[in-house]
């Protein structure tokens, strides 16, 4: 039972362990909480592509003779869902295993310029679909030691979010620099924006700001919590600033020296 209390009536150390013991028990319902929140968005991100994919296989099996283009066009749009649900559980794996290597990450001592070079020619076939220019400016080289892998996995949901939340000719630079204490990676675009009341919320699992919108973007909602999560976990953090129909500039901050980890 999650809801145990003590009651506490004098000041001894009794009463501060009975302190202790309300306080730990108050987390334990925070942490149910959530899980139960979780499972239930989970469970809601899921149905939502089957209950699609249902509907238009239903559709067809239903129907005694169908067009040749409709049955194609169901089928893609069939295929578009299972890719999504697919999406989902990449996420949902990445995040478990996040969880899971929290203490367990493969730190290394890289050069985060040519990471950079590496993640932006990965993406600009992406970036030229939608004819935005994807440009690299580079104002300073440096080393840090980091998780490769997983830094790269947290950059590309950022500049992919640039791309996927900026019109067609839009532009996305990529811009890396240091004040004294952190490296910094800006993603700047000129996009859609994001309204101030969301900012707030946009790293939290499954926050979309435009659910409609974002589903045909592909988005699972989680990219940003993914992001967040890799960068905490290497003692950095991550900013933003927005203005709606102007753009987005995300800051990566990530600690010069972050020794805890050379050993
Ligand atoms: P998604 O998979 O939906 O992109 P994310 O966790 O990556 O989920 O992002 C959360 C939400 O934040 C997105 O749904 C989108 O509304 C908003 N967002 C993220 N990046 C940008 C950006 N560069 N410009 C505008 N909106 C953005």
């Amino acid at each position: 039972n999650l809801n145990q209390r003590v009651e506490i009536h004098s000041n001894d150390e009794f009463n501060q362990l009975a302190n202790a013991f309300n306080i730990m028990s108050t987390k334990l319902d925070q942490v149910d909480i959530q899980r139960k929140d979780f499972v239930a968005n989970v469970s809601h991100e899921l149905r939502t592509p089957l209950s699609s994919i249902k509907l238009l296989s239903e559709s067809l099996l239903h129907q005694d003779t169908v067009d040749e283009k409709v049955y194609k066009e169901f089928l893609s749009d069939i295929d578009s869902e299972i890719d999504r649900l697919n999406n989902i559980i990449d996420d949902l794996l990445s995040l478990v295993d996040l969880d899971k290597e929290k203490l367990n990450l493969n730190y290394k001592v890289t050069y985060i310029n040519h990471l950079l070079e590496k993640i932006i020619s990965r993406l600009k076939p992406i970036s030229e679909e939608k004819n935005i220019e994807l440009n690299y400016i580079e104002k300073a080289k440096i080393q840090l030691n980091i998780d490769k892998n997983k830094i790269q996995q947290a950059i590309i949901n950022i500049i992919h979010n640039a791309i996927k939340y900026t019109h067609e000719n839009g532009n996305v630079d990529v811009i890396l620099y240091s004040d004294n204490k952190n490296a910094i990676i800006e993603i700047k675009d000129n996009g859609i924006g994001i309204p101030e009341k969301d900012l707030e919320h946009i790293f939290e699992r499954f926050y979309r700001v435009d659910k409609a919108r974002t589903r045909n973007t592909g988005g699972t909602g989680l990219g940003l919590s993914i992001a967040n999560q890799i960068i905490t976990l290497h003692q950095g953090n991550i900013e933003v600033k927005s203005e709606i129909n102007k753009g987005t500039k995300f800051y990566i901050k990530l600690p010069l020296d972050n020794n805890v980890s050379l050993d």
